[in-house]
């Protein structure tokens, strides 16, 4: 049943709505204020009748005064009207009315014609999420990450149009950044998309209401496929889970790009049937249920791979049991109570499916409390959360091969970042984990499922005091991530800068902040004992071929 809409959408887009109506460069602007004392964000061209009906006629005028005054000429140029709302928006991004992500009205946004070019290169797998909604910098940022340096051979095939040739750049992320930023978005090319279309003068900032992310899907270039992979966006929980994220990145997309990896076959091969080569990197367990970042993955083929849908099997558990032996940290934090009580407990497919959707209503929970934390604006302290040391370090494997469907080295050597590059990639990371926080409960997962007690209350509400004393400590970084993720224009160099100064402020307080994190143990433990106790619940046993787990 659709849900019934507030007259001004998402709260986040009426705070905007009132920002620009009070803004310098909509000064004149016709009618603003309805006979209600609403905000007359619409103007049809259709009313008919009525104090308003000529509303559409006058504003289109207020335009063409607004053209000319900035020196666009309405009488030649046939776009001046769109020209003129991109150039007088005082922000650069809108929030979308639908949803409330904020995107940039830019042509920043890659489209189907670059996936199918991206699509195309040869590391390039279904286990490489291709999102609409990422900036191009954000996107070419994750590519680096994963495949290394060698992308930047590649970038200028993906970029070229008739009308745009692509310059000899350094292949570094600086250069490509400031390229795509610069020079390539201004010129709006075909293989860029923008985060909202301009329609003066229908609605009073000249762009339509709803952005990129809920644009209709009739619209010419969606194919179901991107249409999936946009409502489970599942790498908002890579930034959220425990372990050496750049390790575990680099060398899943060492299975797609070396070639020792090309003739492995399916973990499943054994069973019969098709399986075909080259394999993908199947997270053995997944990252969306808590698991943690670790360089080790099972090679799977496309079609068990994509059957798979973030459950887990039996064999995986067990040697998840035995990586833990050896005394590495397979669960993060939050996790590891409602892993440790049933881990032993799976037996079959029927078990392990049981035992991932245990593990999913538990990592729902974590993402409540992360959700508070962000409300509340203990930004420092969910920073902390986010490994941003495992960017210091280039990490590279020595001896990798493949042994019984697995990826196996002898050791990683890490050589040191530079502190540039490692405080991009850190303000990166920050930028984006917060969005994508905010993204998921926006979405409200239909299958939300929170466990709560007093007893899980009353720790996690322990650990929000005591950042409430700490608030001296951290109230600097706090405001200065809080400008990063709120509508100021932040520059990438204050982004940097920020990166560079909070592993000290962290370090400092981390007794602090592990004392915090021992609160939100003990609620995570209670919240353990509940899904614990529902092991034989229908909401678990039952379960539908082929189910998927979000
Ligand atoms: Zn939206
Ligand atoms: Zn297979």
């Amino acid at each position: 049943m659709a849900k019934k809409k507030p007259k001004y959408g998402d709260a986040a887009f009426l705070e905007y709505a009132k920002k620009i109506v009070n803004h310098a460069n909509y000064a004149g602007m016709p009618d603003v204020i309805g006979e209600r004392g609403e905000i007359q964000w619409e103007a049809p061209s259709n009313r008919k009748t009525g104090k308003f009906k000529d509303t559409h006629h006058r504003r289109r005028e207020w335009w063409r005064l607004k053209a000319i005054s900035i020196g666009i000429d309405p009488s030649t140029d046939s776009t001046w009207i769109s020209k003129t709302a991109k150039a007088i928006h005082p922000f650069g991004k809108k929030p979308c009315k639908t949803c409330g992500k904020e995107l940039d009205i830019a042509y920043a946004y890659p489209n189907e014609h670059l996936f199918a070019r991206i699509r195309k290169l040869p590391y390039i797998d279904e286990t490489f999420e291709l999102s609409e909604v990422e900036h191009i910098c954000d996107l070419i940022g994750r590519l680096d990450e994963r495949f290394g340096a060698r992308i930047y051979n590649d970038l200028p095939q993906l970029f070229v149009t008739t009308s745009i040739k692509i310059p000899n750049l350094a292949k570094d992320f600086d250069s490509w950044d400031e390229f795509l930023r610069k020079i390539y978005i201004p010129q709006e090319p075909r293989m860029l998309s923008p985060g909202a279309m301009s329609n003066p003068p229908d609605r009073l900032d000249g762009f339509h209401s709803f952005n990129r992310c809920c644009r209709s899907t009739a619209d010419t270039g969606r194919s179901k496929e991107n249409l999936k992979s946009y409502v489970t966006d599942r790498r908002v929980f890579e930034y959220w889970v425990d372990g050496d994220w750049v390790a575990a990145d680099r060398l899943m997309g060492q299975v797609r790009s070396n070639s020792i990896f090309e003739q492995e076959n399916c973990f499943n091969s054994a069973q019969g049937g098709i399986h075909p080569r080259p394999c993908q990197a199947d997270h053995i367990g997944p990252i969306s249920l808590g698991f943690t970042h670790r360089p080790q993955f099972q090679l799977l083929c496309k079609i068990c791979n994509s059957g798979k849908n973030n459950r887990m099997y039996a064999s995986d558990v067990r040697l998840l049991i035995d990586v833990e032996a050896t005394g590495e940290c397979v669960i993060s934090w939050f996790a590891k109570e409602i892993w440790d009580r049933r881990k032993a407990a799976v037996r079959d497919a029927e078990t392990g499916l049981r035992l991932s959707k245990l593990l999913r209503d538990n990592r729902h929970t974590y993402m409540l409390l992360l959700k508070k934390l962000l409300d509340r604006g203990f930004y420092t302290f969910l920073t902390s959360l986010l490994h941003l040391e495992a960017a210091d370090f280039d990490p590279a494997f020595v001896g990798l091969r493949a042994v019984n469907h697995l990826t196996h080295f002898d050791s990683i050597e890490k050589k040191p970042r530079t502190t540039k590059y490692a405080n991009e990639q850190k303000a990166r990371r920050i930028r984006i984990a917060f969005a994508s926080l905010a993204d998921y409960h926006r979405k409200e997962n239909r299958n939300a499922f929170v466990i709560s007690n007093k007893r899980s209350e009353s720790n996690f509400s322990k650990g929000f005091s005591e950042l409430e004393k700490l608030r001296h400590a951290t109230n600097d970084l706090d405001q200065k991530i809080a400008e990063i993720i709120g509508e100021k224009r932040v520059s990438e160099s204050a982004l940097r800068a920020l990166a560079s100064a909070l592993p000290e402020v962290i370090s400092v307080n981390s007794a602090a902040f592990s004392s915090v994190r021992d609160h939100f143990t003990r609620g995570m433990r209670e919240v353990a004992i509940e899904l614990d106790s529902m092991w034989n619940s229908d909401r678990y046993v039952r379960s539908a071929p082929g189910e998927i787990i979000e």
